[in-house]
């Protein structure tokens, strides 16, 4: 029953933020949660949730692990129940896991078609004289060479079969190029190319992955952008533009606020690129979906909204406001200049100008009042009509404190009691069934901090988790360093090396724990994830590293020497001298490979 998929699709729609938040107070400090555990009883929290790997680990009690693991321990449940139970609250069908095994196999191969296609726009794009149209609307529109070439951005001729032709030459079959999205068939059971006369933006997954495309058109023909249908990889209500950059660019950061731009379209979020600020995300010319506002808060506190400077670009502001809300997600708008989207801004203006723009942004909230308020056409059953819309937007809105705040400003705007406001919202929200919740106050009033004690064997996978890239300079070492180790953590280590070689240098963290086979591993891996103290500097990681690898290695012939000595130990007893001469000889060499260890790092 609990197939790969059905435990898959449970993971893509149970946020462990939210499962966690229904029975333990959370607090998010930095990129995690803390609070207090639910597994034993403390008094400040060791307890710690990543939002962004989804896992939690408890530093007290070494309780730790995914979103099934939580349910299994929390309900003490067996790992089946647990996905049933997950499954039947989140109303996922159970057949999911039974359905086709064949499943990840099509997937892997859609991926694959996808990145062909992509190698072979960009190719056009850049080696072949049929790209010189977009790559003169590139320069015309100030994207530098450097940007497309990072974001691969590729080019589709004005050709009915140049990638169906390409597939052909390479032995891919085009039915499968159509599941893809890259290929139409006509009612006419013709095959042809879905992208024509188009610049393409490839559109990555949250693993960074391409599943999609998106075509500018650059004949003016409509519509303006086509982007890929849904396929079994590319699911737009659940992916935003420039995710996995924006994360990446969010996981270095050190301190400061943790916010994300979100825009409205491609050139938007490059226009932000070029500039050098990656904190961006756009929607992928589809409505912002609930989804995507449990996808950014995962991942960041605020989000900061710059649409476009006109009418249209406000009213959809408006639109998103409901479901930043819904999540308490806190969000705030820029506004541009009047007619002017991201794009434009930025090549009119530069980044100190968009600072001062971000310094004045607008709490979200504030500006849908500000702006309902201002279409009010000074009429009393104008007014009705102005607190009842207002109410659409705040009736989830489950914060007294802030709907207080938003009460009294309508009351100002509107000059009508707050009494009078109130009294009218919860009769509404009565009316359907949605009698207005009061929040209590979420969080702890306790701040602990727990420092976690790791052994060097730890410690140098937790490099490795934070660090992939040091697997390039050191990967045999560290795998023989770590062959000492504890069973549980060498499994950790071989999967985190392993999928950190396979990665080039990048690691796939949730990839990992399903790969691992004991709970005592998975705990273990938890444990190392979910700890914050990052290696901020490159350099600084490589030396952690070679000293690591080096303290492991002593350890690792302590414990072979007290093992030869516990040998010894008997062998005299039994007045064995040739097994004596062997281990004396072990000892021997294994002293004398102590002492280069000691010897520096080059000899290692
Ligand atoms: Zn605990």
């Amino acid at each position: 029953m609990a197939g790969h998929r059905l435990v898959d699709q449970i993971k893509e729609v149970v946020d462990l933020v939210d499962l966690v938040s229904e029975t333990v107070r959370l607090k998010r400090s930095g990129r995690r949660y803390s609070g207090l555990c639910p597994f034993h009883a403390e008094k400040t929290p060791s307890f710690f949730v990543d939002p962004d790997k989804q896992l939690f680990y408890c530093f007290g009690c070494g309780t730790g692990g995914d979103v099934i693991a939580f349910v299994m321990k929390h309900r003490g449940l067996d790992f089946h129940e647990a996905v049933r139970y997950l499954a039947e609250r989140y109303n996922i069908p159970l057949e999911a896991g039974s359905g086709d095994p064949n499943r990840a196999g099509e997937k892997e191969e859609l991926y694959k078609l996808i990145e062909e296609a992509q190698a072979f726009y960009h190719g056009l794009l850049f080696y072949d004289r049929r790209g010189k149209e977009a790559h003169e609307y590139l320069r015309k529109r100030g994207v530098p060479e450097k940007l497309a070439k990072e974001e691969k951005l590729g080019y589709a001729p004005d050709e009915w079969d140049a990638l169906l032709n390409h597939f052909r030459r390479k032995g891919f079959d085009p039915e499968k190029g159509i599941k893809a999205g890259l290929f139409v068939k006509s009612s006419g059971g013709r095959i042809y190319d879905r992208f024509r006369r188009r610049l393409i933006f490839p559109i990555r997954d949250t693993k960074g992955r391409v599943v999609a495309f998106g075509g500018r058109s650059l004949d003016g023909t409509e519509p303006k952008y086509l982007n890929s249908p849904e396929t079994p990889i590319y699911n737009k209500g659940s992916l935003l533009y420039q995710y996995d950059r924006a994360r990446k660019a969010l996981d270095s950061l050190t301190s400061g606020n943790r916010f994300v731009f979100l825009v409205e379209g491609y050139m938007d979020a490059l226009a932000f690129h070029r500039v050098g600020e990656f904190r961006v995300v756009a929607t992928l010319g589809t409505a912002f979906t609930g989804r995507h506002a449990r996808l950014l808060k995962r991942m960041v506190d605020e989000v900061v909204l710059v649409y476009d400077g006109d009418s249209a670009g406000r009213k959809a502001m408006m639109r998103i406001f409901p479901f930043l809300l819904k999540e308490q997600i806190r969000a705030s708008c820029v506004l541009l200049p009047e007619g002017l989207d991201p794009d434009d801004y930025f090549r009119s203006h530069n980044r100190e100008d968009f600072e001062a723009l971000f310094r004045r942004r607008i709490e979200l909230g504030s500006f849908v009042l500000e702006e309902h308020i201002r279409d009010w056409d000074g009429t009393t059953e104008g007014k009705i009509a102005v607190v009842r819309e207002l109410h659409e937007f705040l009736k989830d809105l489950d914060d007294p404190i802030i709907l207080r705040d938003y009460v009294r400003k309508i009351s100002e705007g509107l000059q009508v009691p707050e009494d009078a406001i109130l009294f009218q919202f919860k009769k509404w929200s009565k009316r359907r069934g949605n009698s207005q919740k009061l929040a209590s106050d979420k969080y702890p009033a306790e701040k602990g901090k727990t420092t976690p004690v790791y052994s060097p064997e730890e410690e140098l996978i937790r490099l490795v988790v934070k660090n992939p890239w040091v697997i390039g300079e050191f990967r045999d070492q560290i795998r023989e360093a770590l062959s000492c180790a504890s069973p549980a953590l060498i499994e950790v280590a071989r999967a985190v090396v392993d999928a950190a070689v396979q990665g080039d240098g990048e690691l796939d963290v949730q990839g990992v724990y399903e790969k691992l086979s004991t709970d005592a591993a998975k705990s273990a891996l938890s444990r190392i994830v979910v700890d914050d103290n990052p290696y901020y500097d490159k350099e600084m990681a490589l030396m952690a590293c070679a000293d690591l690898i080096k303290a492991c290695k002593k350890r690792g012939s302590e414990i072979e020497k007290s093992r030869l000595k516990d040998k010894l130990i008997e062998a005299n007893r039994q007045g064995d001298v040739e097994t004596i001469k062997v281990l004396l000889k072990e000892l021997q060499a294994l002293e004398a490979c102590e002492m280069s260890i000691r010897g520096g790092r080059e000899r290692i």
